[in-house]
């Protein structure tokens, strides 16, 4: 899944190349927007809202793509060739004379009236990316369920929008909570929100979702994807199990002496 911060630098990207200028072709190759013919209009801004993406046009329509697992957009210039995959895995063609956008292995595409955003996205907390960030509002909402575990409430788009599996596990370790610690028990949650912000503000621009502010290969993060190394920290081994609801459940990394709390045992 990607991170707010990915779909953020992607939103940025496809913003800078479309936006003020038309389409001269729009492919959509979804079955319900096959007909739709996009031609002629012009790209208003490219907008990422928690993970989602919203490619904003003049006549008051929106494009909505969410990369969820696989999904990604690259751009391209006039004659250059496409590398994003094969032909049957894209999803979408937005050409202007400057860039094309492609879109490959969306699993969301939809176009909707742009007066009706709330419907796909009104139901996200604040935004950590977003013009609407409120810690405030991320704060009260976290703390709703005090028996909740820390890493479900940090995942869940409605708590706050723009947290993936990564930033989750490190955020645990950087508080020294395990991921199975109820929200109720963490220390200053006021404090996992404002570093929830400065993670994703820190890694807005640059690919890699690095935590430790170290760029070297494999230092980038403290725990995550780190199973059976040693804690950079304190050279216990970092172990790993599986966190969240069975039916999404996501791989937990933790250090059983830097993060204190409930465990699970490992697979
Ligand atoms: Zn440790």
């Amino acid at each position: 899944m990607p991170e707010g911060d990915t779909v953020w630098l992607t939103a940025h990207r496809l913003h800078d190349a479309l936006a003020g200028r038309d389409l001269l072709r729009a492919d959509l190759r979804v079955p319900q927007l096959a007909t739709t013919d996009l031609a002629g209009r012009r790209v208003l801004e490219v907008v990422a809202r928690g993970k989602h993406l919203l490619t904003r046009l003049d006549g008051g329509a929106t494009l909505h793509s969410h990369l969820r697992m696989e999904g990604s957009w690259h751009l391209y210039a006039p004659g250059e060739r496409w590398r994003g995959g094969p032909a049957h895995e894209i999803r979408a063609v937005l050409e202007t004379d400057h860039r094309t956008a492609v879109g490959y292995r969306l699993p969301v595409l939809a176009l909707l009236p742009t007066a009706e955003e709330a419907e796909v996205v009104g139901h996200l907390g604040p935004d950590l990316l977003g013009p609407d960030w409120d810690a405030a509002k991320a704060l009260a909402r976290l703390t709703a369920e005090p028996g909740r575990e820390i890493a479900e409430a940090l995942l869940d788009q409605r708590t706050m929008a723009g947290l993936g599996n990564v930033y989750v596990v490190e955020l645990c370790f950087l508080r020294g909570v395990t991921p199975w610690t109820p929200v109720g028990e963490v220390r200053a949650p006021e404090k996992v929100v404002a570093l929830a912000k400065r993670l994703l503000e820190a890694n807005k621009a640059r690919p890699g979702h690095i935590t430790t502010g170290d760029t070297r290969r494999g230092r980038t993060h403290w725990v995550y994807d780190r199973a059976n190394r040693p804690c950079l920290r304190c050279g216990t081994t970092i172990r790993t199990a599986r966190h969240g609801a069975a039916d999404r459940s996501r791989v937990a990394y933790w250090c059983p002496s830097c993060q204190l709390g409930p465990s699970r045992h490992g697979d």
